[in-house]
C-alpha cells in the first residue's frame, strides 16, 4: 500500500509498504482522510518520535474493507472514524476508567503506524460508526473536537459562564465551538493572529484580543474576569495570563503542552490561594466506556448541526505533496485550523 513515511527528520517519502495485517477483533480500514495535528509538527520538525521510519496520522476516516472474526458491531463498508489511543486495558489506570492516563499505551500515528497512508488496522473497540448526517471529510476532525470537549468536562461550570479561551490554533477554536454547544456565556478568545482571531469570531468567538496589542492585566481591571480560563496556546506567558485574569473561586484548565519554563510571579502565585483558583490539567480525550462520552458527544454535535466543523478546513492535499501543509502550518503568518489529506 501507498504510505506517507517519515524516513528521519524533515524527510518524507512516498512509498510502498505493507498492507497491515488484522486480527480476529480488529478491523481493516481503508482510510480516506487524515488531518494534520500540531503534535504532528513537532514530530516533522523536531524528530520527536520514538522510532523511524513512522507513519505519521492519527485523526482520521475512512471505509471499513475488512472485519476480523470475533467483530460483532462493525461491518465492511461502515463509514468509521477512529479513536487513535490503545490503551493496555491492564494497569491501574485503565482499570480506574482513566485510559488517556494509561502507563503502556500505543498510539496510531507516533507509537504505531499511522494514517497518512491508503490503510490502518485498529481494534473493533477503537471504531466509530458514522450516522449518514457526518460526512466522512468532517469525521477526519472528531479527534481534535474530542480534546475540546475533555477540557471543558474536566471542570464544571454553569449555562452564561464568562470564558476566555486562550489560543485560536485548532483545539483552541475546537474549544470555542464546544463550549458553546454546552451552553457558556460570552467566549473571549486571545491569540496574537488577527487573522485566526477573525476566524474565532466567524464561528462564534463573542469578544477577541490580540494580545500583543491589549495589556491583558489592564483590560481585565476594567471587564468583568471570565470565572473560566482555558489554555491551549502552550506558551508559558499565557500560562501565566490565565491565573492572572482568572476571577476569584474561577477555574483554570490548561489544555496546552508547556515548552519553555513557566514562571510565577508571587504576586500572581498568590491569587491561587488568595482567590482559592481551582486548577486541573487536561490529557487527550477518553472516558469509559472506551473511547468515551467525548466521542459519543463529538458526533452527536457534528450530526445535529450543534458544532459544524466544516469551516474549519483549510486545505485538502494529496500524500504526493509531503510536506507542503506542514510547512504552511509552520508559517507564523498562516492562519488556517486544519489541513487534511485525502487519501482515497
Ligand atoms: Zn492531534
Ligand atoms: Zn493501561
Amino acid at each position: 500500500m501507498k504510505a506517507l513515511v517519515l524516513d528521519s527528520k524533515e524527510t518524507f517519502t512516498v512509498k510502498e509498504i505493507e498492507k497491515p495485517d488484522f486480527s480476529e477483533e480488529q478491523v481493516l480500514v481503508r482510510v480516506s482522510y487524515v488531518g494534520v495535528c500540531g503534535s504532528d509538527l513537532a514530530r516533522y520538525f523536531e524528530g520527536k518520535v520514538h522510532n523511524y521510519p513512522i507513519v505519521l496520522g492519527h485523526e482520521f476516516s475512512g471505509v471499513v474493507e475488512r472485519v476480523g472474526g470475533q467483530v460483532r458491531a462493525v461491518k465492511e463498508g461502515d463509514r468509521v472514524a477512529i479513536a487513535p489511543l490503545v490503551p493496555c486495558s491492564e494497569c491501574e489506570n485503565c482499570e480506574r476508567g482513566k485510559p488517556a492516563l494509561c502507563e503502556h499505551y500505543s498510539f496510531v500515528g507516533s507509537r504505531q503506524q499511522g494514517a497518512m497512508a491508503e490503510y490502518v488496522a485498529v481494534d473493533e473497540k477503537n471504531v466509530l460508526v458514522l450516522p449518514d448526517e457526518v460526512s466522512i471529510e468532517e469525521a477526519a476532525l472528531i479527534e481534535p473536537l474530542t480534546v475540546a470537549i475533555h477540557g471543558i468536562e474536566r471542570i464544571q461550570f454553569n449555562a452564561g459562564a464568562e470564558v476566555v479561551v486562550f489560543g485560536a490554533g485548532t483545539i483552541g477554536v475546537m474549544t470555542l465551538l464546544a463550549l458553546k454547544a454546552r451552553g457558556a456565556g460570552n467566549v473571549t478568545v486571545v491569540d496574537i493572529n488577527d487573522e485566526k482571531l477573525k476566524m474565532a469570531r466567524e464561528v462564534g468567538a463573542d469578544f477577541t484580543i490580540n494580545s500583543k496589542r491589549v495589556n491583558l492585566t489592564d483590560y481585565f481591571s476594567n471587564h468583568s474576569r471570565p470565572e473560566v480560563v482555558i489554555e491551549t496556546a502552550g506558551v508559558s506567558q499565557t500560562q501565566v495570563q490565565s491565573i492572572e485574569i482568572v476571577e476569584k473561586l474561577g477555574k483554570v484548565v490548561y489544555v496546552g503542552t508547556a515548552t519553555r519554563e513557566v514562571v510565577f510571579p508571587p504576586k500572581v502565585f498568590e491569587r491561587i490561594l488568595r482567590g482559592e483558583i481551582e486548577i486541573t490539567g487536561s490529557w487527550m480525550s477518553y472516558s469509559v466506556p472506551f473511547p468515551g462520552f467525548e466521542w459519543k458527544a463529538a458526533l452527536q454535535y457534528i450530526k445535529d448541526g450543534v458544532i459544524d466543523v466544516k469551516p474549519l478546513i483549510n486545505g485538502v492535499y494529496r500524500l504526493e505533496d509531503k510536506e507542503t501543509p506542514f510547512l504552511k502550518m509552520r508559517d507564523p503568518e498562516n492562519y488556517s485550523i486544519k489541513f487534511l489529506y485525502e487519501i482515497c
